[in-house]
């Protein structure tokens, strides 16, 4: 009965371990991220002054931003 007990709290213990793992794995990117998408899109504007927005992947210039969703680099 007692060694039954202690496994119990092993096991507890063991859970709380493993809550742990998949928040620190939300902050892990993956691929590309949206500052990488935006600063992307700003050396397009710069380079061409005309960039695919990285909100809607509608276009843009740099003068008057997004034509579709209005989004601005600035
Ligand atoms: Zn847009």
């Amino acid at each position: 009965m007692t060694a039954v007990a202690t496994r119990e709290s092993h096991a507890r213990h063991r859970d709380g371990e493993s809550a742990e793992r998949p928040a620190t794995g939300l902050f892990e990117p993956h691929g590309p991220t949206l500052e990488d998408a935006i600063l992307a899109a700003w050396d397009e504007l710069v380079s061409a002054d005309h960039a695919t927005c990285p909100v809607c992947s509608g276009g843009m210039s740099r003068t008057s931003g997004c034509e579709t969703c209005g989004s601005q680099l600035t």
